[in-house]
């Protein structure tokens, strides 16, 4: 079988790391998740003590700023200076800034050279909420991968209290949840959008499994 380059953007939540991250697993393929990426992003502006606001400081710092993505027996690591950030980047107050951050095109714009420079060296998996309009508009097999808001507010929640117990509470998880899809939905440049040739996959009453086995079926459908 030849090797495919899937894109899978959804909203928060969805489920897009654990079903791209499972797929690439069954296809032998390397998963890169980007908002890893702008979570990086974000967390440097958080730790410099800046306010969403502050838009052309938030430039300059991610313009100059030394984010890598390594691969370490597989699994996706980023550093921030040499220094390897991929926990720090996963506390809730990072999501939100990584949604502020992200907004800005001049930060875009250099995470997705980083993204297309890794596609260009292999076939991938790779997920987000622009991967199949904006960075791999070739991408052989998109989806768009979504739940009810209170099915990926709940998951993300139990993602939480597993890491975390008593560390937040459900009604802050949904607020930051809509607060996320709303701007990455509503920003003018590359926002979250379904693809015009995406297949849409509504994970709410699909168990991880059962997602996975939809996708694969697809890969298995270009294949042939
Ligand atoms: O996927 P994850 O929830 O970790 O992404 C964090 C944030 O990064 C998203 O809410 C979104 O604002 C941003 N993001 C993006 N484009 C991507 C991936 C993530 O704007 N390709």
């Amino acid at each position: 079988m030849n090797p495919l380059t899937i894109a899978i953007d959804g909203p928060a939540g969805a489920g897009k790391s654990t079903i791209a991250k499972t797929v690439a697993n069954k296809l032998n393929l390397l998963y890169l998740d980007t908002g890893a990426m702008y979570r990086t992003c974000g967390l440097l502006c958080q730790r410099a003590g800046l306010s969403s606001g502050d838009v052309e400081q938030i430039i300059a710092l991610v313009d100059t700023a030394n984010i890598d993505v390594r691969f370490e027996h597989g699994d996706q690591h980023v550093y921030l200076d040499e220094e390897d950030v991929s926990e720090a980047i996963r506390k809730p107050e990072i999501s939100v800034w990584a949604s502020d951050v992200s907004a800005i095109p001049e930060v875009r714009l250099k995470m997705v050279a980083m993204q297309r420079a890794i596609a260009a060296r292999q076939p991938l998996v790779m997920d987000g909420r622009d991967i199949g309009t904006y960075v791999l508009p070739d991408a052989e097999l998109k989806i768009f991968l979504t739940a009810r808001p209170e099915v990926r507010a709940r998951r993300r929640f139990a993602e939480l209290e597993a890491k975390a117990p008593g560390s937040t509470c459900y009604d802050d998880v949904l607020r930051d949840i809509n607060y996320r899809d709303q701007q990455d939905s509503g920003r003018l440049f590359a926002p979250l959008k379904q693809a015009a040739d995406a297949v849409l996959l509504d994970s709410s009453d699909l168990s991880i499994a059962e997602t996975v086995e939809q996708v694969l079926a697809l890969a298995k459908g270009l294949q042939v």
